[in-house]
């Protein structure tokens, strides 16, 4: 059994709770939860992207074009 953990950033040992296994410094430097839900979200949105692409590049031509 394992009880420490550590930060997978910079290897630290997290003491008490841990959010997203970082620790109190890394969560400071890859700034708020909120952001690397945005970050998260962004990267579903980038394949969705893809998904629809083609129509996406259609659209994009059209306003270049004008
Ligand atoms: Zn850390």
């Amino acid at each position: 059994m394992e009880k420490n953990k550590k930060c997978w950033a910079c290897k630290r040992t997290l003491v008490g709770d841990s959010k997203m296994g970082l620790c109190p410094g890394c969560i400071n430097d890859y700034g708020s939860i909120g952001a690397a839900a945005a970050a998260l979200g962004l990267a579903v949105g980038g394949r969705q992207l893809v998904k629809h692409g083609g129509k996406i590049i259609k659209v994009a031509t059209k306003i270049i074009k004008h």
